[in-house]
């Protein structure tokens, strides 16, 4: 008999308001790798971390920073500094396609890493142009998870709107392994390469985020915070209620209020999805 695939029902659903989390940059507001998609433009709302003190109040911090021309965020000469200003509270950090040698580094620190997992050499090409290949983001990702918890982040829409190496990270990553999965979204960005671009049809996220629900029904999977705003948004978010994701963050009031509708039990975050 043919057997029928249908989306695990999930009872829970978490929805993430990250104000808790301090965002704090490495680099300041400086970048080398200058994406398509955000040149350096995400940076400028990041707290840098000179002006950082081990006296700030919030839990946790994702800590970034503008990448190095070959992808990498140069973390490795703050470690220390972080370890200082660490003080109990929990960092998730985001930081590229770091170096064994930072890695080890990294994991006296990280409580996880958020890592943004790109599977197509073209899509790497056109919006960093790194030089770096599939197999790099392969090989870190699984340096990474030797030491540390490690977040895929998949930016569905990555190439200027176009859906292209998403279907291919999920296929590697149930076969690399993953505790869990974070979807962001492409959008376009004012001053960038990308800005004239479209977001990715909700058609086609829909779809990634469906196949993904099915082809990891064990594992948690978030909407992330970098997503469309206005209708767009509160149109995902509703599929991804429907969808039964584990959590969304700052999600649309209305995906809220179907959550209600259908009767899921709401809890509610005030840090980082993944933390
Ligand atoms: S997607 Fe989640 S883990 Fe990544 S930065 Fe946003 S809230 Fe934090």
């Amino acid at each position: 008999m043919e057997s029928l695939e249908r989306l695990p029902v999930s009872e829970t659903i978490r929805f993430a308001y990250p104000k808790k989390t301090k965002p704090v940059t490495v680099t300041g507001p400086n970048c080398e790798l200058n994406c398509a998609h955000c040149g350096g433009h995400y940076l400028k709302h990041m707290q840098p971390i000179d002006e950082m003190t081990a006296a700030d109040s919030s839990p946790s911090w994702l800590v970034s920073g503008g990448c190095q021309a070959d992808g990498a965020v140069p973390i490795g000469e703050h470690i220390a500094r972080l370890a200082e200003l660490k003080q109990g509270r929990r960092y998730n950090m985001h930081v590229g396609l770091v170096s064994d040698a930072e890695i080890d580094m990294l994991a006296g620190v990280a409580d996880c890493v958020s890592f943004d997992f790109v599977a197509d050499n073209a899509t790497i090409q056109d919006v960093f142009g790194s030089g770096r290949k599939v197999e790099d983001y392969i090989r870190c990702y699984q340096s990474l998870r030797r030491k540390v918890r490690v977040m895929p982040h998949i930016c569905i829409g990555l190439n200027g709107g176009e859906i292209c190496g998403e279907y291919r990270a999920l296929e590697l990553l149930r076969e690399l392994g993953a505790e869990t999965l974070t979807f962001i979204i492409f959008m376009p960005t004012r001053g960038t390469r990308f800005a004239d671009r479209k977001p990715p049809s909700l058609v086609a996220v829909a779809e990634i985020l469906s196949s993904a629900r099915l082809m990891f029904p064990d594992i948690p999977i978030h909407l992330g915070c970098m997503r469309p705003g206005g209708r767009y948004r509160e149109d995902i978010d509703k599929w991804a209620v429907r969808i039964a994701l584990n959590s969304i963050v700052n999600p649309a009031p209305a995906a809220v209020a179907l959550a209600e509708r259908l009767g899921l039990k709401i809890t509610r975050g005030e840090e980082c999805c993944v933390l």
